[in-house]
């Protein structure tokens, strides 16, 4: 028997980047996934098809928007139905934007936090109850080495990012005694879309050139000088997931390759 066989999550962001590997690492440690996220229909059900057949699980697709109040419960009820319960929540949709504070559009704040850390509120709020009931729990919330230091020009992250770490401590207290762990993974930078989408921001908004961000300022503090992978962060997801890992609750773990050890 698989570790996480018949167990059933919600990862949310995951038809991209880290969201898409923890769901595949989820799915081949036997788990049933709810995947989320934008993106062409035909990708994503070839995505859903694909982990489906690969890992021999059910694996559902919810096009919830993670910024509406509506569209997350009607990820939490539709996951329910279709899986009978949920054991496991990963918070993981998130955007970026990066500019200096007194550009920072206040609409993409807005969305920002809504996105990065509100959702993660309703999604945990709406699935306690569940896990709760079943007396086992697990929430896993893909915050960021963000969450512990700050860089410049991304205000509205580092806020979300450190947010969702008070969240996280809070939610495992209250989880503590129903069998329910929540622990927050803080990974560095990962090559994925929504990195690649901020080189070209950051070298405007530092007038350097694209190679100079990723050597100069994204892998800067990365003390391994490498990018952290998504199987990486997949396997550590899983990991908090299983019962060896019952009695870690609410922590923050970075996966930063050395950043936050500066
Ligand atoms: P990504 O852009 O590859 O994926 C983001 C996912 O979120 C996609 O599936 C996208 O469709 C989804 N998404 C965006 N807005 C949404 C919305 N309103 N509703 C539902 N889904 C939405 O990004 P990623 O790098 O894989 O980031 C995933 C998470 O990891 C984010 O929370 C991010 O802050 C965090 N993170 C990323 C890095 C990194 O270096 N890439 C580092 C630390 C933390």
């Amino acid at each position: 028997m698989r570790p996480l066989e018949n167990k059933r999550a919600i990862v949310t962001g995951s038809t991209s980047g880290i969201g898409l590997g923890i769901a595949a690492s989820l799915a081949e440690t036997g788990a049933k996934v709810m995947l989320n996220g934008f993106g062409d229909a035909g990708e994503i059900e070839a995505i859903r098809a694909r982990l489906a057949k690969q890992f021999d699980t059910e694996v559902h697709y919810h096009g919830a928007d993670m910024s509406k109040v509506a569209d997350i419960a009607a990820l939490a009820g539709t996951t329910r139905k279709a899986f009978g319960g949920i054991d496991i929540v990963v918070n993981n949709a998130g955007i970026q934007h990066v500019s200096p504070i007194e550009d920072f559009p206040p609409e993409k704040w807005d969305a920002i936090i809504a996105i990065n850390l509100t959702s993660a509120f309703h999604l945990a709020r709406l699935t306690f109850g569940d896990m709760k009931q079943a007396g086992w729990g697990r929430i896993v919330n893909i915050a960021s080495a963000h969450g512990l230091v700050a860089s410049p020009f991304k205000s509205a992250y580092v806020a979300a990012k450190h947010g969702v770490i008070g969240l996280t401590k809070t939610i495992a207290l209250e989880g503590a005694e129903h069998g329910i762990t929540c622990n927050a993974i803080c990974p560095g930078y990962v090559l994925t879309p929504l990195v690649e989408k901020q080189i070209p921001d950051t070298a405007r908004a530092r007038g350097i050139s694209n190679d100079a961000v990723v050597r100069d300022v994204l892998l800067a503090s990365q003390a391994t000088k490498k990018f952290v992978t998504v199987e990486q962060l997949g396997a550590l997801a899983v990991f908090l997931c299983t019962d060896q890992a019952s009695q870690i609750t609410g922590t923050a773990l970075p996966m930063d390759g050395g950043w936050t050890a500066h």
